[in-house]
């Protein structure tokens, strides 16, 4: 059965809240699955019905479409849902990339499952995965934080609580605050700290510029090119502490003297504790030390 096939009869369901993806740029994006939804559902659900109208026209499709958008949500959750219990099927999309990512949806969603509604994700682009995917900044660990507070003061207070977390950090940014924002980022993080600015990712001018924060202030400051059209800003994740050496503990001498009264395990465990350091590597020193012992 062809991919499409398989797709359309998903999306043939009645009552069903389909979540889908739309491009973040380059329209070629757009999944064939993404495109068997559209054309099926009964109503799309748009952050912006003009936006959506035409994306649909350059696709070749018409539908009927109801706005969902930050100012509405509440109210208009209702109303769609009360479509939905009736039978009919329902896309929701937003201007670009995934819905609820820093997007509107989440209320409607969340109500949706609570009434027992059946919601498919029909996933696609979003910013985040993208700018991640293509950065070359660590990617098992990282923290999206959406778009930082836009008062100065807000801002610095956030960035100093985010500063020791050692996950890679995803920000979304608006060209009229990324100078401000990079130089709070820099004051906070430190301006070594290696980041990378993501930008007009699958279009035309798509670029990665991947400097330490401070000489990344400095570049996007004399290039106004950097500081137009839409942009994602990652940061290295802070270096992981080793709270042992940071406290002067001396990992062997402590487990020295616990391994005269316990078990390799137990003192591993009571090493590992409190110093912060991982059970695993302390479980293998103390096999060793203990060996040195007999
Ligand atoms: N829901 C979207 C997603 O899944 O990525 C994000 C919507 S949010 C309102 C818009 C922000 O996403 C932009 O201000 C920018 O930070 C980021 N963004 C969206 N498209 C982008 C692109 N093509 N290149 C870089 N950043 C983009």
């Amino acid at each position: 059965m062809a991919v499409s096939e398989v797709s359309r009869k998903v999306s043939n369901e009645s009552g069903v809240l389909y979540v889908v993806a739309t491009p973040i740029g380059n329209l070629s994006d757009m999944s064939r699955r993404a495109l068997d939804t559209l054309a099926s559902v009964d109503l799309i659900a748009a952050e912006d019905t003009r936006h959506t109208a035409r994306l649909l026209s350059a696709m070749g499709l018409a539908k009927p479409l109801i706005a969902l958008h930050e100012h509405n949500e509440t109210g208009m959750s209702g109303r769609i849902l009360a479509r939905l219990q009736g039978g009919e099927s329902i896309a929701l999309v937003s201007d670009a990339g995934t819905p609820l990512i820093s997007d509107p949806g989440f209320p409607l969603v969340r109500e949706a499952r609570r009434r027992g509604c059946k919601v498919v994700p029909i996933p696609g682009p979003s910013a985040i995965i993208c700018a991640l995917s293509a950065a070359g900044l660590a990617t098992d660990r990282f923290f999206f934080e959406g778009f930082p507070p836009r008062t100065t003061s807000a801002r610095r207070r956030r960035f100093q609580q985010l500063a020791a977390n050692t996950a890679t950090l995803v920000l979304y940014e608006s060209s009229h605050r990324l100078t401000e924002s990079l130089e709070d980022m820099a004051d906070a993080f430190g301006a070594d700290r290696r980041a990378v600015l993501a930008r007009e990712l699958t279009k035309l001018h798509e670029t990665f510029l991947d400097a330490p924060l401070g000489e990344l202030v400095e570049r996007v400051r004399q290039d106004p090119d950097q500081q137009r059209g839409e942009m994602v800003i990652l940061v290295e994740g802070a270096p992981k502490r080793d709270d042992a050496a940071e406290c002067g503990i001396d990992t062997d001498k402590l487990l020295g003297l616990l391994l005269r009264d316990l078990s390799v395990k137990r003192a591993a465990e009571v090493v590992a504790e409190a110093t912060g350091r991982r059970r695993n590597d302390i479980y293998k020193r103390a096999l060793e030390l203990k060996a040195g012992q007999e």
